[in-house]
């Protein structure tokens, strides 16, 4: 709480220059977490995978061959990696965690006769990147928005977007009640059954072309929920998904970086392994 007080007092104003570049430092909270593979070996591999309450690190085999599995999309934010391996697994306080191919939110990593750990080739369909209408909605974005069942932590988040500190209307993006008047579709949540049909409704009442975006790491991986009995996400099965935003909850400014993304207006910046510098390449 002081940390916020201080910081405002600093900045003398009430809404945040994000995404200017030189905001980014000033928004300190936690978006996702980063890998650095470099840090690993095969036995911390596998004491990590062992403690992740999602399949956001999973490994198979011994210290000595064995494969790790990767995915910041199913990372809860739960802090169990990032206090065991803190050198190996660090929260990212960058909120420009949004991605369009999801691929870049995962990592294989495999390890041979004791060997340290390397990546490995990723072994999933190709990251087929939509190039959709990005830009057609540069100037002025509609979003409609479906909990598709959500603890509320994403829409809480959510709610923070139009608060004076983020402002989200200062960029020309705006929420609406009605799909017929929206340009994107904004869905959190795990798509459980009961909601799978009423998501599908509003995608198709939304006018082409249309963009779909999966905020929080329940619509982008299914999260704690991916297995559960009624769960038909991640969202990405049902709809086609332009931008994904990792986080359990992403924070406002991550969810304005996914907007943004999917409209051509940022840059996509998150990868497994971020560097040193926590800030990717
Ligand atoms: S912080 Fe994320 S990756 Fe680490 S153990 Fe928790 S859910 Fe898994």
């Amino acid at each position: 709480m002081s940390r916020w007080i201080v910081g405002g007092l600093r900045r003398g104003i009430r809404t945040t220059r994000f995404p200017d570049p030189r905001a980014v430092a000033e928004e300190q909270a936690g978006s996702t977490v980063a890998l650095h593979w470099q840090k690993l070996t095969g036995s911390k591999a596998l004491s990590a995978a062992a403690l992740c309450p999602t399949d956001a690190i999973s490994a198979t085999g011994t210290h000595e061959n064995g494969e790790l599995r990767f995915d910041a999309g199913a990372c809860v934010m739960c802090g169990r990696c990032t206090r065991l391996l803190p050198e190996a697994f660090q929260s990212v306080a960058d909120p420009r965690v949004a991605v369009r191919d999801r691929g870049r939110l995962q990592m294989v990593l495999s390890w041979q006769d004791g060997q340290p750990p390397a990546p490995a080739a990723l072994r999933r369909e190709a990251a087929q990147v939509q190039r959709r209408a990005y830009r057609l909605f540069r100037h002025s974005l509609h979003i409609r928005h479906v909990d598709a069942g959500s603890c509320n932590g994403c829409e809480s988040e959510l709610q923070m977007l139009g608060s004076p500190y983020v402002d989200l209307h200062r960029l020309g993006l705006f929420f609406t009640p009605t799909p017929r008047h929206a340009d994107a579709l904004l869905v959190t949540g795990v798509v459980t059954a009961n909601m799978e049909e009423p998501l599908l409704e509003t995608y198709r009442a939304i006018p082409e072309p249309k963009l779909v975006i999966a905020a929080g790491a329940c619509a982008v991986s299914g999260g704690v929920f991916a297995h559960g009995p009624t769960t038909k996400g991640p969202l990405d099965r049902l709809l086609p998904v332009d931008t994904y935003v990792p986080g359990c909850p992403p924070t406002p400014q991550a969810m304005l970086h996914g907007l943004l993304l999917a409209i051509d207006r940022a840059e996509e910046r998150y990868g497994h392994d971020r560097g040193e510098d926590g800030r990717g390449t």
